[in-house]
């Protein structure tokens, strides 16, 4: 069975304090996770050393970078590589989020090169992919991830195929509110799995873990997460929220 996973994408929010206040918010829940799922905190640089000790003894808790350098070591100023982020415990390491393509200009490429690097030091990638409203509106979203897969993933092994997981995020739908529908997740959950069967096998698919993203909250999280090809959530708002983001998870 494929694992089940809520993560939560802080992005570039809440200082030190206000994260570990959120972090032990979320613990006080006292939730329990059932086998097989995860919730993964995706907090800034500087606080996962801390969010990590916060949540090492939570078994199914996770801690996830939100970006790292596709370069191994060297002069790379303000760089944080792979190898530094497994270092001091890291477990996975969001990629190719589209705040990254668009502001920092990512490229699938680059993004090949990041998944690399982070497999390489034992790391477990959440990548995403997702297309802009324009692409949506054409119709042209199928192919549109697809390239993105096969630019970024497709010159992976199996067995390094096995460590990732996938993050669908349509980009209309990151931040603005508007949600895709849970038939429009499903096709585009399917669509991506078979794009997976197809060049890796039908085991890996079957084994690949596809979250879907955007304006993902306790309201719809539930109707999302029953689609049969939803395997959880990679949530930004709502993932600052404690109570909103213990009732997302309580739906898995
Ligand atoms: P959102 O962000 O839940 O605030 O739409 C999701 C994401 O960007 O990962």
């Amino acid at each position: 069975m494929r694992k089940k996973i809520v993560a939560g994408n802080w992005k570039m929010n809440l200082t030190l304090a206000q994260g570990e206040q959120l972090i032990n918010d979320i613990l006080q829940a006292g939730l329990t996770l059932k086998e097989g799922q995860e919730v993964v905190v995706a907090t800034p640089f500087p606080y996962l050393l801390k969010a990590k000790a916060l949540l090492k003894s939570y078994p199914g808790f996770y801690v996830a970078a939100q970006n790292c350098s596709s370069e191994k070591s060297g002069a790379y100023t303000g760089e944080v590589s792979a190898e530094m982020l497994q270092s001091i415990g890291v477990d996975y390491v969001i990629l190719g989020h589209s705040e990254r393509r668009e502001y920092f200009h990512e490229t699938n490429e680059m993004l090949a090169k990041k998944i690399d690097q982070v497999l390489a030091n034992g790391l477990k990638p959440i990548f995403c992919c997702g297309e802009p409203l324009e692409v949506r509106k054409a119709e042209t979203q199928n192919a549109y991830v697809a390239k993105q897969l096969e630019d970024s993933l497709y010159h992976l092994t199996e067995e390094q195929l096995k460590q990732v997981v996938i993050a669908y995020e349509p980009i209309w739908a990151i931040g603005t509110g508007l949600t895709a529908s849970s038939a429009q997740a499903q096709d585009m959950h399917a669509f991506i799995r078979s794009q997976i069967a197809n060049k890796f096998g039908r085991e890996a698919a079957l084994h690949m873990s596809i979250l879907y993203g955007g304006s993902a909250k306790p309201g719809n999280a539930a109707e999302l997460f029953s689609c049969p090809d939803v395997d959880g959530g990679l949530i930004g708002g709502a993932s600052l929220v404690a109570a909103d983001f213990v009732a997302i998870i309580e739906k898995l």
